[in-house]
């Protein structure tokens, strides 16, 4: 596992953040993007080397709208970039973490993806990533 990217933070209403976001880094977000497959808008903000990713539902039945039901808005998910996915996600497997979804899946910002599910991982969502 490489770096941080990114961190997710599940917002109700994204372009109020990207303005609150936006003061609180004194810059602009570099790109908005829709995961039809996830329900969500994001957008993004470059950091140094690390990303932060505001997270807004876009139905109901988004894994984010369940999350703001539950928690409030606030740090959805702690994304790691990895050079083999796939490779990793069997590494992680064998250790006796739950993973959410085996086979990688294309999210925000040309990456695939893969989620362990938090009750493996005291509480805290974690997302693994490949530049695709
Ligand atoms: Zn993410």
């Amino acid at each position: 596992m490489n770096k941080i990217e990114h961190i997710g933070i599940a917002v109700k209403d994204i372009e109020k953040s990207n303005k609150i976001f936006a003061s609180l880094f004194h810059k602009k977000h570099y790109k908005m993007e829709e995961v039809l497959s996830e329900g969500v808008k994001t957008s993004f903000f470059q950091i140094g080397e690390n990303k932060i990713e505001l997270l807004e539902a876009t139905n109901p039945n988004s894994p984010i709208a369940k999350f703001i039901d539950k928690k409030g808005e606030g740090v959805h998910h702690i994304a790691f970039s990895v050079d083999d996915i796939i490779s990793e996600v069997k590494r992680l497997k064998d250790e006796g973490f739950h993973i959410l979804n085996e086979t990688p899946k294309k999210g925000a910002d040309n990456k695939l993806v893969v989620f362990l599910h938090p009750k493996s991982t005291n509480g805290v969502l974690i997302e693994l990533c490949e530049d695709i």
